[in-house]
């Protein structure tokens, strides 16, 4: 999937999840193996999507990686809708991400990985 076509989707499920009012940059990932710089496009190894967020803004930038589509963008807008309002992430948690999983599959359906 094209960042373009990934941007369609952006606006698409900004109102499924009522996240209208955030102005959301799409970066394709750019790998390193370190951590990544926060709001670039670097993209840590063992990621396939990122978020960085400003809540006083309201700002965002998500990073996916290339070879990824909606299911990642979905996942990484539900940490916006559920964690947004934080000033920090919440603390990497397996649980919790196959939590979002779940829900983004309820909305999307299965990642598709040939895309
Ligand atoms: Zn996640």
């Amino acid at each position: 999937m094209t960042v373009p076509q990934l941007r369609r989707e952006l606006k698409k499920w900004q109102a499924v999840l009522s996240l209208q009012n955030w102005r959301i940059q799409i970066k394709r990932g750019r790998e390193v193996s370190g951590a990544p710089v926060p709001f670039s496009d670097e993209i840590n190894e063992e990621c396939v999507g990122l978020t960085w967020w400003m809540p006083e803004s309201p700002n965002a930038v998500v990073v996916i990686r290339k070879g990824q589509g909606v299911h990642t963008l979905v996942h990484e807008l539900l940490h916006l809708r559920l964690e947004g309002h934080k000033e920090t992430p919440l603390k990497y948690d397996p649980n919790y991400e196959r939590a979002l999983n779940h829900l983004t599959d309820c909305l999307v359906g299965k990642p598709d990985l040939t895309v």
